[in-house]
């Protein structure tokens, strides 16, 4: 008939509106799952607008592995929202507790593909915060003794490095003989 209209939310009882901020921000689940994850991070979003709650996500300073994740963390939010949602119109039911558990899966598993050489990744997003935010990398050291081939025999020791792939790298080897005289080397940076 032409006349546009908001269709009634599926996210609450209370039939109100389906806007952007109902769904994703307002409504008691929504509000429920940004204070738990928002919370535990240390972020403050009382009284914010849809959008300035995924601006200050964005930029809330922490550790550089904990801000990556931050940075995600609105769209997984919003994105278990729709889907909740869309189980809940579509006839099936969706908790509060299997939306949060949903995310806190996906957080979790973007942290194991993101940073595979973490051990023991905690399953808590309270944990993650404090884990990533506390995180050292471990350094290991090991002393190595250059040893000198044979008689009338050189030695080749090489190494190169790339910094992304495809991304700048470099190679670069030496040459030398059984005293350890260097009989030739080079080095390449291919851009
Ligand atoms: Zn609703």
């Amino acid at each position: 008939m032409n006349i546009q209209i908001v269709s009634k939310c599926w996210c609450c009882h209370e039939s109100k509106h389906e806007t952007m901020t109902h769904l994703f921000l307002a409504t008691s689940i929504a509000n429920r799952l940004w204070k738990h994850f928002a919370t535990c991070a240390g972020i403050n979003i009382e009284g914010m607008h849809l959008q300035q709650v995924i601006t200050t996500w964005w930029t809330k300073n922490a550790n550089i592995k904990l801000m990556a994740i931050q940075r995600v963390v609105p769209e997984m939010i919003m994105w278990a929202l729709w889907k909740r949602r869309n189980t809940i119109k579509h006839g099936g039911k969706y908790s509060y507790n299997q939306t949060k558990e949903n995310i806190r899966v996906q957080i979790h598993l973007l942290i194991k593909v993101k940073y595979p050489w973490i051990q023991k990744i905690p399953t808590e997003w309270k944990n993650i915060v404090k884990c990533l935010s506390e995180y050292k990398p471990k350094l290991h050291a090991m002393s190595i003794r250059w040893v000198p081939p044979l008689r009338n025999k050189v030695k080749v020791n090489m190494d190169g490095a790339c910094r992304g792939n495809p991304g700048k790298s470099a190679y670069g080897f030496c040459i030398k003989d059984e005293f350890g005289n260097l009989i030739y080397h080079r080095e390449k940076i291919l851009v």
